[in-house]
């Protein structure tokens, strides 16, 4: 599904990612880790294009849309994104929250977005809600409604930033039980997490960054348990 080879990307005279070459496979859930800095959310946003590739190329479903000649929108549109801090519109409900972009952006007739909405939020736990404004909802909450949001449409790729670093640690388990969900409904997710325990439980394969440089990949347990590169080890011990 996704493709990057020889990602770069520097602010000013940072150069924060330093020729990324990363592969997610269908239905693959790979999950990315690394200290504060080393470029995990900038990864993610140049794959959503956020942000420009400076060089390299960013290949989804085969297709290069890192070309100056795609359009954007069009990508992005077949990518889904839910980021650290949820950003639900205040003044819609729940369910207007989730069939909003289905409807503007995808052009879902009204009668279908409203009824995928009202399947996904009750199928994930959400049924009671689709009337609630999001300010009468946990984080938690917020959070799993940003998510359906994001799943709206079948996306080929979800993005994952940090869902769960701004919640309290006792709504982080109701966000992490949803993307166990998603996983196990064959959705592809790239996410980034300092999670460790959850990295572990479910991904498929963990890439380590450090310094906008991906240092080292594998299963979880080679990364966790066996890592090779003494800067895995060494961030590991860290964070453990
Ligand atoms: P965290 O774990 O804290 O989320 P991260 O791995 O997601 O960290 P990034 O947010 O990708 O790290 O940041 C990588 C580096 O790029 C940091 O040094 C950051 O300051 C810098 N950076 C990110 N975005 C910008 C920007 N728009 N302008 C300038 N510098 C930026
Ligand atoms: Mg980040």
């Amino acid at each position: 599904v996704l493709e990057t080879r020889g990602v770069r990307k520097r602010f000013d005279d940072h150069e924060v990612l330093r020729g990324i070459d990363l592969d997610v496979a269908q239905h693959e859930v790979v999950v990315l880790i690394g200290a504060s800095g080393s470029g995990k959310s900038t990864l993610l946003r140049t794959i959503n294009l956020i942000e420009r590739v400076d060089d390299g190329q960013i290949f989804l479903s085969g297709m290069d849309i890192t070309d100056p000649r795609v359009d954007a929108d069009r990508i992005r549109a077949r990518i889904g994104v839910v980021f650290q801090h949820f950003n639900l519109f205040p003044h819609l409900n729940v369910l207007d929250n989730v069939t909003l972009a289905a409807r503007r952006v995808h052009r879902m007739p009204k009668d279908e977005a409203t009824a995928r909405g009202r399947e996904l939020l009750d199928t994930l736990g959400l049924g009671g809600k689709a009337r609630e404004y999001p300010d009468r909802l946990s984080g938690g909450q917020q959070q799993r409604v940003a998510i359906v949001r994001a799943i709206m449409t079948d996306p080929e790729l979800l993005l994952l930033d940090e869902i769960t670093s701004a919640l309290d640690p006792q709504l982080v388990g109701e966000v992490l039980d949803l993307v166990r969900e998603l996983k196990g409904r064959g959705s592809t997710i790239l996410m980034a997490t300092h999670e460790m325990s959850f990295a572990r439980e479910v991904a498929d394969r963990v890439v380590f960054l450090k310094g906008g440089v991906l240092v080292e990949q594998g299963t979880p347990e080679q990364i966790f348990d066996d890592p090779q590169h003494p800067d895995t080890a060494e961030f590991l011990a860290r964070v453990h």
